[in-house]
């Protein structure tokens, strides 16, 4: 069988390879993406579906004064040292250009979320699709992908070959060389012996990502030259319904909500961030906490799929009082009240907080809602390392010629534990690394 000769293969169709296809295609490049999960669930399309684009034409229009310099900041802030340098500054300056790319030339339904706050981000500056989420984000990229005149699409398993020059890829029925070959088939979360491995403390934990975040396609990386940075750094998610098919969504302490164990007491200051928070909600008794907010807090929730879809799940309790409220919860209901007490006081600036939150934003008031949940890994944030265009590099400083990587199968923003992760950096290094590669092909 003769092989064809493409000028890009994109192994995986999640978030990074239709990100870096539709720009390679759009840039006339001729390119095959490959996917044997194709009809599965991916963690683009199970993710909130929002990413930071700070300084993008939407905030501008909609008057938010924000810099991919800003939002640097606030990462440097955040994560420390921990932050991934090789990649950050050229992430942050690609995705006011991925905004761009998807309203005026794939002329995707972007929208500008003005109102969705995050611990950590100093400015509004999350987009989505409309309407928000990922299951519908993911599908206007299938959509686009699927359609595009540069995009050949395959569904079947692929083998590659590294060659002299370039790659061998070979489907039961095809085979394509290419000069470059683009690793996006997601990270290790599916793969226990990977996360026993390299975050021991997730070991056995609940996993809320897709199945096929298996390290296969990493592996590749690694077989011909490249090596790893990062890898015990993952997004974790303290916001997750029990049994990980449904979440409230991160924004909730950031809004003035709480978080409680069945003594009804605090345990930790909800302002560190949905990621961080996983370790702290498992530790608690039967590893869950009751989040309690307010009807309030709710009518800013309109635009965050997450909650939303939670509410249809009926993962949400309501009850005009906090006696109500407890009995529904089962849990303590004299610890409950002391707890609120104390948080209505503290929220008003009559006290300081004893376990160190800075700002509870708002009082709570009946009537009062809440929802338990548990802590959750998301999705790895270890990987190949790659240099700001998402080049795989090789230990000795030179790159493993041809082979690109984005999205979970190269190292991400933020190391070290799930400190490190600020909301967004999944999808800001996926839409932004593939970004620049597709920009970067000759
Ligand atoms: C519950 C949850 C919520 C999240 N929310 C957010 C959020 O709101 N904002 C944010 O920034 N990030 C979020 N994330 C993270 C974000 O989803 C990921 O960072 C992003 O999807 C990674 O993109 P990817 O392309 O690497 O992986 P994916 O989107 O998972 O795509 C990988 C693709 O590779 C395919 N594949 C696997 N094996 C092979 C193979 N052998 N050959 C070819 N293809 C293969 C898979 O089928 C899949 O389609 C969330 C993640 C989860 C799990």
């Amino acid at each position: 069988m003769l092989s064809q000769q493409v000028d890009l293969v994109v192994l995986g169709a999640g978030a990074a390879g239709m990100m870096g296809a539709l720009a390679a295609a759009e840039r006339g490049l001729q390119v095959i993406l490959i996917d044997p999960h194709f009809e599965q669930s991916n963690n683009f399309a199970v993710s909130g579906g929002l990413f930071p684009a700070a300084g993008s034409s939407l905030q501008a229009k909609a008057g938010v004064l924000d810099s991919p310099g800003n939002w640097l900041a606030d990462l440097r802030a955040f994560a420390g040292s921990s932050l991934n340098e090789r990649i950050a500054e050229s992430v942050a300056n690609a995705l006011p250009e991925v905004v761009n790319f998807l309203i005026h030339e794939l002329d995707a339904p972007i929208q500008f979320l003005s109102d969705v706050v995050s611990t950590g981000h100093t400015q509004c500056r999350f987009h989505s699709s409309t309407p928000s989420g990922g299951k519908s984000f993911h599908q206007s990229f299938r959509t686009r992908s699927l359609n595009h005149p540069g995009i050949e699409f395959s569904s079947r398993f692929a083998n590659v070959e590294k060659m002299a020059q370039g790659f061998l890829v070979s489907t039961p029925d095809r085979h394509w060389q290419t000069r470059h070959l683009m690793l996006a088939g997601g990270g290790f979360g599916s793969n226990p012996q990977w996360v026993s491995q390299h975050i021991p403390s997730m070991r056995g934990a609940l996993y809320n990502g897709a199945p096929n975040n298996d390290a296969s396609v990493l592996a590749l990386g690694l077989q011909w030259g490249g090596y790893l940075s990062g890898m015990d750094g993952f997004q974790g998610q303290g916001h997750t319904h029990p049994g990980g098919v449904t979440r409230l969504g991160m924004a909730i302490p950031a809004m003035g909500g709480i978080m409680v164990n069945r003594m009804g007491e605090r345990f930790v200051r909800e302002d560190i961030g949905p990621s961080a928070l996983a370790p702290y909600v498992m530790a608690q008794p039967g590893g869950v906490a009751l989040e309690v907010f307010d009807a309030h807090i709710e009518n800013g929730l309109t635009n965050h799929s997450a909650y939303q879809e939670a509410v249809q799940a009926h993962r949400v309790m309501r009850a005009d009082d906090v006696p109500t409220l407890a009995a529904l919860a089962g849990v303590d209901v004299h610890g409950l009240q002391a707890t609120l007490d104390s948080v209505q006081q503290t929220a008003q600036g009559l006290s300081r907080d004893a376990l160190g939150r800075d700002s509870f934003t708002h009082v709570l008031r009946s009537p009062y809602l809440a929802s338990w949940v548990t802590g959750a890994l998301s999705h790895t944030q270890g990987g190949l390392v790659t240099d700001g265009d998402g080049r795989v590099c090789a230990r000795e400083g030179q790159w493993v010629h041809g082979l690109w990587a984005a999205g979970g199968c190269a190292a991400g923003l933020s190391g070290q534990g799930a400190e490190g992760y600020l909301p967004g950096n999944g999808l800001a290094q996926s839409f932004g690394l593939a970004w620049r590669m597709a920009q970067s092909l000759d």
